[in-house]
């Protein structure tokens, strides 16, 4: 029998991580990874079952991976749902949830046993172990879990409370990424700006010095590796003030990723988000006169239980003040077990459509007035692809996947991962153009 397993992995930045850590044991331990379903002696279907249409993205792969191969462990979010999933599908192996890592290595030994005397393959993966995403930038997860209780969200449920790694850990795992060629680390979490508060910002060490696991020191260490440094998931509160000069002096990018979801206290408060916008946009402007670079992206939920044509006003005029760069906008959708289920006042689909078109153009708007403002500067570019329409970067203030991108259409000769001076000579909507010709007058 193969004993190389195959892979697919859905779903947002943390699952890739945990797909990464699968199959950097599963290299470890000597297994191939199959390339198709054919290939492979089983499958393990990462799954994601945030929302509805995720989880039946998920239902579909795990369909697709038994028709194909008829070996199947299911593994991440979707898998706390073991019921459904095997009600649909009774030949699936076996069901494990969320970062189960030892209990989906478990189910692969037992379906797919192991060589008989296992060797450490360690010359199978390398020192910062199996990533899946482009060489030069890598996801760097600082936590698990999370300890509020937004009530769309059923995150707490799936993954428990915080439990924060140690920094001396992080770091390792920094560290190896940047000796591997990463050039830029994006650090992902529930609630990056908890960092530590779960185990009272303990000790570690890193660099033979004692360092506390908090969000102040683990910003200050990531800088001192001297590559691209981009926060997600950051709340508005107090302490990330403190960050805000190390933006300024460029040590860590001058970006920040703040899912707001909403600007009316009344929405907020029947989402039970950890921020209130009270104060958010004086404190954006504090950071923005501390670091005029600072780029700030955030998601927004609209048609929310309750939300009123009022409380909707709110928010576009809120978005008018706050004139953020980078925004992601969704319609409300249930999630099954949330408690804003149980919420009156749910909003018609026309409503919710209707109100996330004119939020959209607001924000279309505010993109391009932007983005406008940077034709003439020049720009670090990083290079992420050779696509077929030309070279694709993204500058400092665009995360991989989420953010708009830097075509660069005279860029013969450059490499993804290459960091590169270049000149932004157009924009649109959500898109820069840049050209490494700066002109006669440079
Ligand atoms: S902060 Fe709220 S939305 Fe984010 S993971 Fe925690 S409970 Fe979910």
């Amino acid at each position: 029998m193969s004993r190389a397993v195959g892979f697919v992995s859905l779903g947002c930045p943390k699952a890739l991580v945990d797909s990464e850590r699968i199959l950097t044991q599963l290299r470890l331990e000597g297994y191939d990874i199959a390339p198709d379903y054919q290939g492979a002696g089983l499958v393990v279907v990462n799954t994601c079952g945030f929302i509805d249409s995720a989880k039946a993205e998920s239902l579909a792969a795990i369909g697709e991976a038994l028709e194909e191969n008829g070996k199947v462990i299911v593994t991440g979010c979707m898998g706390v749902e073991s019921e459904e999933i095997l009600r649909q599908y009774p030949d699936v192996l076996a069901v494990t949830g969320p970062q189960q890592y030892e209990a989906v290595m478990r189910a692969v030994h037992a379906h797919l046993p192991p060589e008989s005397e296992p060797q450490p393959h360690l010359d199978l993966v390398p020192p910062q172990g199996i990533k899946l995403t482009p060489r030069h930038y890598a996801y760097l997860k600082i936590s698990e879990g999370c300890n509020h209780s937004c009530s769309f969200c059923i995150i707490p449920d799936l993954r428990g409370k915080l439990v924060s790694r140690p920094l001396g850990e992080v770091m390792g795992e920094a560290e190896r990424l940047v000796q591997s060629g990463v050039r830029e680390l994006l650090v992902i979490s529930q609630d990056t700006s908890a960092y530590g508060v779960d185990a009272g910002y303990p000790l570690s060490f890193w660099g033979g010095r004692p360092v506390k696991t908090r969000f102040q020191e683990l910003c200050q260490t990531l800088a001192e590796l001297d590559v691209w440094v981009r926060l997600h998931y950051v709340y508005p509160y107090p302490h990330v003030d403190h960050i805000i000069p190390l933006m300024a002096e460029e040590r860590i990018l001058p970006y920040l990723d703040i899912p707001f979801q909403h600007a009316s206290p009344q929405v907020l408060k029947a989402m039970r988000r950890p921020a209130h916008a009270e104060n958010v946009l004086k404190r954006l402007e504090n950071w923005r006169a501390q670091c005029p670079e600072l780029a700030i992206r955030s998601t927004f939920i609209v048609g929310f239980p309750g939300e009123t044509e009022a409380d909707f006003q709110l928010l576009l005029d809120w978005l008018k003040e706050a004139r953020l760069d980078r925004v992601g906008c969704f319609t409300y959708s249930p999630v099954e077990g949330a408690a804003a289920n149980d919420l009156p006042g749910q909003v018609p689909e026309a409503v919710k459509q209707e109100r996330w078109e004119r939020f959209m153009a607001v924000q279309q708007q505010i993109s391009q007035e932007k983005l406008r403002q940077r034709v003439g500067r020049v720009e670090p570019i990083l290079i992420d692809e050779i696509a077929e329409q030309g070279v694709i970067g993204r500058s400092r203030y665009d995360a991989p996947e989420i953010d708009g991108v830097v075509h660069v259409p005279e860029g013969e000769g450059l490499q993804p991962g290459d960091l590169v001076e270049l000149m932004i000579v157009d924009s649109d909507e959500y898109d820069l153009v840049a050209s490494p010709d700066f002109g006669d007058d440079w």
